[in-house]
């Protein structure tokens, strides 16, 4: 009997986890408590606005290497949609001003020496004085380690890592906000270009789950894993409630959950504590015809506007001030800027607001001090999320480089 790899949860982590194992011929199960996979990155029918929505905008960058990989792999690359360039359109709500970022392609950075390329207003030194987070501590927060202020900060920086980070940059983890500026800016406009998913569960998840029929893999929905039989430096069964797995001498299993449920399947296990908001509300009109893929938002209470064929939606992160306002009362302040915004002059189109309460852990210094590695106190058991040990802010880059790692561990596992 071939040994078995049992994958508990089916976002990206444990998607990408599952791949890998597939890919190299391993017997894998997954098991997702939902009867969707992808987790917190799914497409769904809304009947408010009758469109099938994603729960939130998911922006990626060419340079992801590791989900460009994991798109590649499941030949949806076509679904992943941006400018041709690494072009990002701002806006200052206030004062109407427009601009667009041009990062050239390569590592040297001679759109900061443009004033047609670069953030208005500002000198090269505004540029240097982020240069400080690159090689930043990891008990550091970002204001700790730069000045939070300036033109490049309000007009760059902050908005660029608040995405990122999910998090109120000053507050932010300076090692992560870091590892942002090393994977983006520094690494130049070929890593740079925003790629946005033409529906997350159409282009990152059902593909996934075609590709691990094909490959002989199993994917079970409603199994929810209640606990773990942990004893003895190894996982001996999986408790699914009303059915019992045990796992054989050579099984492995990977626990690809979020951080609020692992530390519960896990007793021990650190994980981040503390989490926060994204506030996304969708639109249904079509945007103007010079509307650019994505538009960053200065100076409101919208961060960025994308533009889908039948909708324009807006993201805002760190966004747990929004949670106690009514959903009414958001969609109209939201549309307010955006009409501003697209030049649009109809009252209040058919709408959507979707907050995800828990969207990442916070990256902070110390809950970025909480995340665990991917290998725990059994031999046969890893971890996987985006909130694990992955260098990276929570992120699907992250969570696939999980899912990834996880996999490459169980088989080197097996492999000695
Ligand atoms: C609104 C929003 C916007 C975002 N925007 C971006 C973005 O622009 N760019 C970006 O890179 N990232 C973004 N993210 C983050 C990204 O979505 C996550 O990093 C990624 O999806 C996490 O994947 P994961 O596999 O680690 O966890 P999850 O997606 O949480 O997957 C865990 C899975 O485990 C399942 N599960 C839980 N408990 C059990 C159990 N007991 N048994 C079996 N299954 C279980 C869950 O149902 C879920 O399917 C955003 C997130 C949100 C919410």
């Amino acid at each position: 009997m071939p040994r078995t790899i049992h994958v508990i949860g089916a976002g990206l982590s444990g998607l990408a986890a599952a791949i890998r194992l597939s890919e190299r011929g391993e017997r894998v199960i997954v098991y997702e408590a939902m009867q969707q996979a992808g987790g917190r990155a799914r497409s769904y029918y809304d009947a408010a606005t009758d469109l099938v929505i994603d729960n939130g905008n998911h922006l990626l960058l060419s340079g992801n290497h590791a989900a460009m990989a994991y798109v590649r792999a499941l030949g949806s690359q076509a679904g992943l949609v941006g400018p041709p360039r690494a072009d990002f359109a701002f806006i200052d709500l206030p004062s109407g001003k427009r601009w667009t970022l041009h990062i050239n392609k390569g590592r040297t950075p001679w759109w900061i020496f443009s004033e047609q390329s670069r953030v208005p207003g500002s000198s090269l030194m505004d540029y240097v004085r982020l240069v400080p987070l690159v090689w930043a501590s990891k008990n550091k927060t970002v204001a700790e380690t730069i000045a939070c202020h300036g033109p490049v900060y309000d007009r760059l920086g902050h908005p660029l890592l608040l995405a990122a980070l999910n998090t109120d940059p000053p507050q932010g983890s300076a090692a992560l906000a870091g590892a942002i500026v090393r994977e983006t800016l520094l690494a130049g406009g070929l890593a740079c270009r925003p790629l946005i998913a033409r529906g997350l569960t159409e282009v990152l998840i059902d593909p996934a789950l075609r590709l691990l029929e094909s490959c002989g893999a199993k994917v079970r929905f409603g199994a929810q894993l209640r606990a773990l039989d942990l004893r003895d430096g190894k996982a001996h069964a999986l408790d699914f409630g009303t059915e019992r797995i045990v796992l054989e001498k050579e099984d492995a299993a990977i626990l690809a959950v979020p951080p609020w449920i692992a530390p519960s399947l896990i007793p021990g296990l650190s994980a981040p504590t503390q989490y926060r908001a994204i506030v996304n509300a969708h639109f249904r009109v079509q945007p103007p015809k010079d509307f650019p893929p994505m538009i960053g938002v200065i100076g409101g209470t919208v961060e960025w506007i994308f533009a889908f064929p039948d909708r324009l939606s807006v993201t805002i992160s760190g966004a747990d001030r929004l949670l106690d306002q009514s959903r009414e009362e958001l969609a109209t302040a939201i549309w307010r800027e955006v009409a501003q915004v697209a030049g649009i002059t109809t009252d209040l189109p058919p709408w959507q607001v979707v907050r995800e309460r828990r969207a990442t852990f916070a990256a902070t210094p110390a809950e970025n001090a909480k995340r665990p590695g991917a290998v725990t106190k059994f031999f046969n058991l890893y971890v996987a999320g985006d909130w694990t040990d992955t260098g990276l802010p929570a992120t699907i880059e992250g969570a696939i480089r999980s899912g990834n790692r996880a996999a490459d561990l169980a088989l080197r596992n097996q492999a000695t």
